[in-house]
């Protein structure tokens, strides 16, 4: 046998363009691509289907440990949701709790991941800035292949203030590592909240008038400005609309490493989704909340423009109809107590194939860029992942572009017992997913085996290397006049 695996008569999507090409696999990668001649143990027909490269997602919340509301996904049930949507990456949260060392949660969360079906890597989530943490534990934690660090601007108990945003971008600086930001500004939130509840506007449909754009926007702006006084490289997420993209944008314009991302959920819902009858609207709170139409058409020409580059699922999912999931204050509490959070793992790339490809706003191989490619290439994993080409792993998704499902919970394999899709008709939707090779969904079901996924490490690239450039004749990280 020439091959493990041949995938014959498909249509290969790249990031760049598409043909018809067969796909060989043998020892885990692809070994060649092209008009192939030759036997493999198992050939899949996969003519009138696209081939693509598997699904990276790196914004992923699986397995947390918590003291409040539950997270209904571990790596089992996160990893076969992930699957079963053709996700073949993750990149998911390690989560310092207050006075918790980084290293011991790390260690943790290795074995918590452990029962993945799919890859995986994580991001550094820092709620405690100390200098133990940012001065001793930090560097051997990035150098061990963590290279992404999150913060956050807003939510007790786990935001960091301007003061310790600054010593964490001083710290990724100097060990290489790409800072991730959820941005809203925190004080006018949570006064906005108060005042709303105080005036008996408590129901899930206020969420959104509790946490405005230009909260989100004041906050891009800021952490823009930190990361640029400081020569940062950084990921803006879940940039819910205009505003905030056009912060991106003119970061960029400046010449600046700064990167947006938007989700699956800001693209398909609305502000107005949430007035839904009794406490319903809870299935769909997350933060940044759903904004407008208006919102949804920008984020899409900021996609088509390359200025926003990568689409994750913020898959953060708590169950509904429980005391520790969404109804953690019970129905009558107020939107300010719902967990905020979605399930959208399984859910990204069907949804974002149907509302980009099939209904004629995005090619093919921008899908490709977006779900895949992009992620893989700013989290420092490209080309390992995110390509069809020898040598990458053979993490590949054969899609039916014409096939039609309506999505329910139990398509989305996940642990949670809604998804905010339900009833949804996606057209375009994975046949298989293989992770190197082993098929772990196939026709609807998800048969890969726990532990089949491999933690990444990951080393230094180029995107994130600081541009050298300060606003003084001061280099204020390292202390030296440049
Ligand atoms: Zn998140």
């Amino acid at each position: 046998m020439d091959y493990d695996l041949l995938i014959r008569g498909g249509t290969v999507v790249s990031s760049q363009d598409m043909a018809k090409a067969d796909v060989a696999i043998s020892g885990g990668q692809i070994v060649a691509v092209g008009a192939l001649v030759g036997s493999a143990r198992e050939v899949i027909d996969a003519s009138g289907m696209f081939v693509m490269p598997g699904g990276v997602d790196t914004h992923v919340h699986l397995a947390q440990p918590s003291r409040g509301p539950e997270m209904c996904d571990d790596f089992g049930t996160g990893s076969a949701s992930a699957a079963a949507g053709g996700t073949t990456t993750v990149v998911c949260f390690a989560w310092q709790g207050k006075g918790e060392s980084l290293a011991e949660v790390v260690k943790d969360y290795h074995q918590r991941a452990r029962q993945s079906m799919v890859d995986y890597a994580f991001h550094l989530t820092i709620t405690d800035a100390t200098p133990a943490v940012l001065d001793q534990e930090l560097p051997s934690l990035v150098e061990e292949g963590n290279r992404s660090i999150k913060v956050f601007m807003t939510y007790d108990g786990v935001r960091l203030d301007d003061a310790a945003v600054i010593r964490v971008l001083a710290a990724a600086r100097r060990n290489k590592a790409l800072v991730c930001v959820h941005a809203e500004h925190h004080d006018l939130i949570s006064w906005m909240g108060e005042q709303l509840v105080a005036a008996g506007l408590t129901a899930p449909k206020y969420h959104p008038w509790g946490k405005p754009m230009i909260a989100e926007r004041e906050a891009v702006n800021r952490i823009v400005a930190l990361a640029e006084a400081l020569d940062v490289p950084i990921q803006v997420f879940h940039v819910s609309g205009k505003q905030s993209a056009e912060e991106i944008a003119r970061a960029q314009a400046r010449g600046l490493k700064v990167w947006g991302e938007t989700c699956v959920h800001y693209l398909t819902l609305v502000a107005e989704d949430l007035d839904k009858p009794g406490f319903e609207g809870a299935k769909l709170v997350f933060g940044p909340p759903a904004r407008t139409k208006a919102d949804q058409e920008a984020l899409w020409d900021y996609m088509r423009r390359g200025i926003i580059e990568v689409i994750s699922s913020d898959h953060a999912p708590t169950r509904y109809d429980d005391p520790k999931g969404k109804k953690f204050a019970g129905e009558d509490g107020p939107f300010t107590q719902i967990p905020n959070g979605i399930p959208g793992l399984a859910a990204r790339l069907p949804v974002l194939f149907t509302e980009g490809v099939t209904k004629g706003r995005i090619d093919p191989p921008t899908f490709v860029r977006l779900v895949s490619t992009n992620p893989a290439k700013l989290v420092g994993l490209h080309p390992k992942k995110g390509a069809i080409a020898p040598g990458s792993d053979a993490d590949v998704v054969v899609w039916d572009p014409k096939k039609t499902v309506t999505l329910t919970n139990a398509v989305m394999h996940h642990g949670g017992d809604y998804t905010p899709y339900e009833g949804y008709q996606a057209t375009g939707y994975p046949i298989r997913v293989l992770v190197r090779g082993v098929t772990v969904f196939d026709d609807g079901k998800v048969v890969g085996k726990a532990g089949h996924g491999k933690y990444l490490a990951r080393a230094p690239y180029e995107k994130i290397t600081p541009l050298g450039r300060f606003p003084t004749p001061f280099n204020p990280v390292d202390r030296k006049i440049v």
